[in-house]
């Protein structure tokens, strides 16, 4: 087991990060992520910025030179993942979620013609997906999905409604699952599909969250023509497809890197931050607090590495997503809380407050992090996980 990096990790790593240092525009710093899917002026810069990453190859490290990679191994494209979380550059929902889960996918199960049109468009920085898999009666057992796609001719005619569809007012296309057999065994009537959001019968409509944002919506297919060669995979057998796509989702590197960050943040605050004569650093609950956080995420780090040396020997994780990102999810709720706890009341400010300390980002973090253990799948999904395939005991 050797834990160190190469030469040319390190210095890509190095490269990485002057470069991030450079070019991740001020106005964004000055902005905040929060507001990032709804105003249309920052959404424009994290656009902006990712075609620039794209450019250098780094908005999908890991695909082909020809779809707009770098060939980069999984170690590699990590190292750009955990750089661009550190730093805090723009978008990293949307790069993430096309780049990282999306293409990917398609990479794996797509023709040649859906890899250069799909896997290209979002390795060039072109294209914007969203993800059309949860419904009102299907989350967690997702395999329950209603939403029908029935042959007609040369296509299919697409009818249902999805929930909670992060991004699909900003998307260019739809990543969705849909119902091609109904009467087969619910895990087996299941297809992948690629939908162009602008096709008639396409219809979103807004959710908003409970920081006050608009991020996710709803999605409604009202006899919506898709042609047949949408279809990414097999017939009736994009269940393993999906499962494939969940399981780059949970893929989390880049979380910790980012925790890293604000771990670093808060031991500066508390250095700086006058506390009883002396400064919160000299409380013994907030250093042991601290080191706490510092050394669980340290675990995170690793079981996310273990993910990606599984990724780099071509073998392919299963539970072990979910105990990294179970992990993770969980490690950051509690981060946010005792970030909470440390700024008191002032934790509480949102950036448009002088008196905000972090820029605000505490408030954010603390709500937005109740959604790391929701999408991709809830916390309990991940136990139910680890339990059946991790520990082999029977599903419950
Ligand atoms: C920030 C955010 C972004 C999202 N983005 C997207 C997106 O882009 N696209 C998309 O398709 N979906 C998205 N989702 C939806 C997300 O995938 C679902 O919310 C999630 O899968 C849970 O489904 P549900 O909300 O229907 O809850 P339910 O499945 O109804 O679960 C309710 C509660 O019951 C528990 N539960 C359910 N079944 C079990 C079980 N078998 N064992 C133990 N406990 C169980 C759950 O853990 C949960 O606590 C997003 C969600 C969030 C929070």
């Amino acid at each position: 087991m050797d834990f160190r990096f190469t030469q040319e990790q390190e210095a890509l790593r190095q490269e990485v990060r002057d470069w991030l240092r450079r070019e991740i525009p001020a106005r964004w710093i000055e902005m905040g992520v929060a507001l990032w899917e709804e105003n249309d002026e920052i959404w424009a810069i994290a656009r902006d910025f990712e075609r620039k990453l794209a450019a250098k190859g780094w908005l999908a490290p890991g695909y082909p030179s020809r779809y707009g990679g770098i060939d980069a191994t999984p170690m590699e494209q990590a190292i750009v993942g955990e750089e661009k979380a550190y730093a805090g550059a723009p978008a990293m929902l949307s790069d993430v979620l096309a780049a990282g889960w999306v293409g990917p996918t398609i990479l794996l199960f797509g023709t040649e013609e859906q890899k250069e049109r799909y896997v290209g468009g979002i390795g060039r920085g072109e294209l914007v997906f969203c993800l059309g898999y949860s419904e009102p009666e299907a989350g967690s057992d997702l395999a329950a999905v209603q939403t029908t796609a029935v042959e007609d001719g040369d296509h299919y005619i697409i009818n249902g409604q999805k929930i909670f569809t992060s991004l699909a007012h900003r998307a260019d296309y739809c990543w969705m699952a849909a119902r091609t057999d109904r009467d087969a065994p619910k895990h087996k009537g299941i297809s992948m599909f690629v939908v162009d959001m602008k096709t008639p019968g396409v219809t979103v409509r807004p959710l908003v969250n409970m920081l006050g944002f608009h991020e996710f919506n709803e999605v409604f297919f009202d006899n919506v023509h898709i042609p047949k060669e949408n279809m990414v995979g097999e017939k009736n057998r994009g269940w393993y497809t999906l499962i494939a796509a969940l399981n780059f989702e949970r893929s989390v590197v880049y979380i910790p890197a980012a925790n890293r960050r604000l771990i670093e943040e808060l031991v500066s605050y508390a250095r700086e931050t006058p506390w009883e004569g002396g400064v919160l650093a000299d409380n013994p609950l907030v250093r042991h607090k601290l080191a706490e956080m510092a050394l669980e995420n340290e675990v995170c780090r690793l079981l996310c590495y273990r993910v990606v040396w599984m990724q780099t020997r071509g073998m392919i994780p299963a539970y072990e997503t979910s105990v990294s990102y179970l992990h993770t999810a969980e490690l950051t709720r509690r981060l946010a809380h005792i970030a909470m706890e440390m700024l008191g009341l002032y934790g509480q400010l949102d950036k448009s407050s002088k008196w905000a300390p972090l820029k605000g980002a505490i408030k954010s973090l603390c709500l937005g992090a109740l959604g790391l253990g929701i999408g991709g799948g809830t916390n309990e999904i991940q136990r139910n996980i680890i339990a059946t395939i991790g520990l082999g005991l029977p599903r419950g």
